[in-house]
């Protein structure tokens, strides 16, 4: 009887599985259509050795389950939504009480919950567990954020703990919290992905068109960064995209291209960004729980405009604006960029943070931040050496309101920020875009004083014409107060 089972075998799901034999652990495959089974137990037999035999293919969901040690553990990997819950119907009927069903997709999290509720009717424990790190991850390593009932996660837990991206801090995975959560902080971690990648997209552009620097000096750059504090996957595959010759492409058919060595690939790859929707559901849940998120909703809106190219070739000719760029010292210029993006980079984990710990007490999750950071530290996309440190802010103080104000990100953003301050003056005067640079920069100003005068301003406007009331600040706060703005009330 095999120890687990996975249904839904496109890209993530035949790479876990194959990570899963790998492993040790006996699993039974399946999917809905048959012929990637086939495809899954052959490239068993080409990739894992004698750990081939741990993996074996059904085509008839029943005999699937049948093949399963109780209480059975069953995960699928299919598209997110409506496939989801047919899975769940097919195997509802052939499970018992005490088996766990464990959904690994980019779900939203909500549908988790409701699944879980319909699943708990029948007893069965239902799981939804975030996977990160793509294919790569899936094959080799994944960070795993799974959320559920506690009971279903300690039937898995020698599995996963196995399966994911081990570290020196331990394996890439632990409990999340209840239901829902698993899916909740995998989606926060894509936002924060979005906006590390904005972020570098950012720093490439100055450097490109103010520093005047070549493709092959950029991944230079980029390689330096690399080993220090910015080190992390997503600079380190960004030094290998700058420097690629534009060889090596293909069809999405597999037709090879003509290469040409004498230019880069990425200068042929139109600037015309896709997205697939977990930034967008970050960006709105941030703004349903009330948590600023201004770094990785300009990340979202920089790929709404990215996406939007016809229209920026019609607007960009009849748009005014600064052409000239102006001479600079490099090397200073190369250092600004990078405290810049470092210090942008610490906001963007803050407000990721800061979200999953809002989501977390509205529904009693208990999300521990410093094991979510922990978590991240192999295996998935925003893998940065940065976040031992951010684990070490919050072993310092778990209850930390704001990692801006842990004693180590404090100093290093108070050394910094000269040099943030310079590159996004910089970018407003030469008329460089810089959205979430310049968005991190206005949320950090905006915690640093006490007071906003503007937003006085705001809430008598809505005072004014909504009669919306005011607190005063010579009267005890929770005290409402409204104007007679003039003698003409509307
Ligand atoms: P896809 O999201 O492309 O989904 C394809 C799989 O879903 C196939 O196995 C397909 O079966 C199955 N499927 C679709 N509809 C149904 C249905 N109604 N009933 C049963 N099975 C169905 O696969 P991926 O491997 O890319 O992703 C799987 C999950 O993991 C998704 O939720 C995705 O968001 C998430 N994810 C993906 C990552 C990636 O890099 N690709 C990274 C992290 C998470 P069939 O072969 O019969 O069509």
């Amino acid at each position: 009887m095999a120890e687990f089972g996975l249904y839904g075998l496109a890209v993530m799901g035949q790479n876990f599985a194959l990570n899963v034999a790998e492993k040790g652990f006996s699993i039974s495959v399946c999917n809905r259509s048959p012929s990637k089974v086939d495809t899954c137990v052959e490239r068993a037999e080409k990739e894992l050795g004698e750990n081939a035999s741990n993996l074996k293919g059904y085509k008839d969901p029943a005999e699937f389950i049948k093949s399963l040690a109780k209480p059975r553990k069953v995960m699928f990997l299919v598209k997110a939504g409506a496939p989801v819950d047919a899975c769940i119907d097919l195997f509802l009927e052939h499970l018992e009480e005490g088996d766990v069903l464990i959904d690994g997709g980019n779900e939203w999290f909500e549908n988790s919950v409701r699944r879980g509720e319909r699943c708990s009717e029948k007893g069965i424990m239902y799981l939804a567990m975030g996977v990160s790190g793509g294919e790569e991850g899936a094959r080799n390593g994944p960070s795993l954020m799974p959320g559920g009932p506690r009971e279903a996660y300690d039937l898995i837990k020698p599995i996963i703990e196995k399966v994911a991206a081990q570290t020196e801090a331990g394996p890439c995975t632990t409990y999340i919290g209840g239901p829902g959560s698993g899916n909740y902080v995998k989606m926060v971690h894509n936002g924060i992905e979005y906006s590390d990648m904005e972020g570098i997209g950012e720093a490439y552009t100055i450097l490109k068109h103010v520093g005047g620097l070549d493709n092959e000096e950029l991944a230079k750059v980029f390689s330096e960064w690399n080993k220090a504090e910015l080190d992390s996957f997503l600079i380190e595959i960004t030094a290998k995209i700058l420097a690629k010759r534009d060889t090596d492409v293909y069809t999405d058919g597999g037709e090879k291209l003509e290469g040409n060595e004498s230019r880069y690939v990425l200068d042929m790859v139109l600037d015309r960004t896709g997205s697939k929707g977990t930034g967008r559901m970050t960006v709105q849940s941030a703004a349903e729980h009330g948590v600023a998120a201004g770094g990785m909703s300009a990340a979202l809106d920089a790929r709404y405009i990215a996406s939007d190219k016809d229209a920026r070739g019609i607007m960009a000719p009849m748009l005014d604006g600064p052409t000239q760029m102006p001479e600079l010292d490099k090397e200073q210029l190369i250092q600004d960029v990078r405290n810049a993006l470092y210090c942008t980079k610490i906001c963007s984990y803050a407000q990721g943070l800061n979200l999953i710990r809002e989501a977390s007490r509205q529904r009693d999750w208990n999300v521990d931040l410093g094991e979510c950071s922990r978590i991240w530290l192999g295996g998935c996309i925003i893998r940065a050496k940065f976040l031992h440190r951010i684990k070490e802010a919050y072993d310092r103080d778990p209850d930390l309101a704001n990692l801006l104000i842990d004693s180590e990100f404090k100093e290093e953003i108070a050394t910094k920020q000269k040099s943030w301050r310079r590159v996004v003056s910089l970018c407003a005067a030469v008329g460089l875009p810089a959205p979430s640079m310049m968005a991190c920069l206005s949320y950090y100003d905006q915690y640093r004083r006490e007071t906003l005068p503007g937003a006085a301003l705001v809430q008598a406007q809505r005072d004014f014409f909504g009669s919306h009331t005011f607190e005063r600040k010579d009267k005890p706060r929770g005290e409402m107060y409204h104007c007679r703005w003039t003698d003409k009330h509307f």
